[in-house]
């Protein structure tokens, strides 16, 4: 099922998404007020079941839906409560990419997972802007990455168990400073401008991809194709990732793990070609949907 924030006159709801409507989850059962509420009570496979669907069609017959272009999408998690947990350089072809833009050799070799973290005070949902940030970046850069979202305390948890935990999966675009990000050799910084982390356009539930999920994952800029890949080439997948934090820190139910991005970001390209005023950025996930959000200084 997909599962959105949207505010409607005023309101901030959560809802199921069926094609170009949405329901809101009060209608058809569950009284939680936010996405973050919903996740920490709700087992996902709820939304697999069959009397959710039955209960999510009476309602579609009763008339208790309105279309999406009548309300405005936020980012499915508007408040995270942590900083995004991120992948680095977790697609081989983009672990060249970055290697050969800092003029670096590459021995084809990632043994270990680089993580760094995020952090966002409010997401940008789909069709919101992406701010320039002018004045302390001119590499502003795109990252289409598969997001998991769990759905409870992960601690210690083993990965053939990994999958239990995730509630479901979302698309954020992992904007980034290039040159702040360099500046001062910890990413940290040049990930955490704000309005630079565009999620959603929804969750995704669990119970609608394959473990490990193989699914199609690209970019475009201004109608172009700059990134095409599939998530099945993660060189660390979502189980090994959940396995590896969790024996090392608590992951809360509502974390967001964003799995990294594959080659074809501005960075990469000669000449590199950085993001401006205008640009229109999608991001699309095969199962999910497509992430759009327009640059502005
Ligand atoms: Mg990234």
């Amino acid at each position: 099922m997909k599962l959105a924030t949207y505010r409607q006159n005023g309101t901030e709801r959560i809802g199921a998404v069926c094609g170009d409507r949405v329901v809101a989850l009060s209608d058809i059962g569950f009284a939680e007020a936010t996405m973050q509420e919903l996740i920490r009570n709700t087992d996902p496979a709820v939304f697999a079941a069959a009397e959710t669907k039955d209960r999510l069609q009476v309602a579609l017959d009763a008339g208790k839906s309105v279309p999406l272009g009548e309300v405005e999408l936020l980012a499915p998690i508007p408040h995270p409560a942590q900083d995004v947990l991120c992948l680095g350089i977790n697609y081989m072809d983009h672990a060249a990419e970055s290697a050969r833009a800092r003029n670096q050799a590459f021995d084809g070799k990632r043994e270990q997972a680089v993580y760094f973290s995020k952090r966002v005070n409010e997401a940008t949902g789909d069709k919101a802007d992406i701010p320039l940030h002018a004045d302390i970046t001119s590499r502003l850069d795109y990252e289409s990455e598969f997001a998991v979202i769990l759905g409870k305390d992960a601690d210690h948890v083993s990965r053939e168990d990994a999958w239990k935990y995730i509630f479901g999966y979302t698309i954020i675009n992992d904007v980034s400073a290039r040159d702040v990000q360099n500046l001062h050799q910890q990413w940290h910084f040049g990930k955490s401008l704000s309005g630079a982390c565009p999620m959603g356009p929804w969750i995704v539930t669990v119970d609608e991809f394959a473990c490990p999920p193989a699914v199609g994952i690209r970019s475009y800029v201004n109608g172009e194709l700059r990134q095409n890949s599939n998530t099945a080439l993660l060189i660390f997948g979502v189980d090994f990732i959940i396995e590896e934090l969790s024996h090392g820190m608590v992951l809360q139910a509502g974390s967001i793990i964003s799995t990294g991005t594959p080659s074809g970001v501005g960075m990469g390209m000669n000449p590199p070609q950085f993001l401006k005023d205008g640009d229109e950025v999608v991001c699309e996930i095969d199962g999910i949907g497509r992430l759009t959000n327009t640059v502005r200084a």
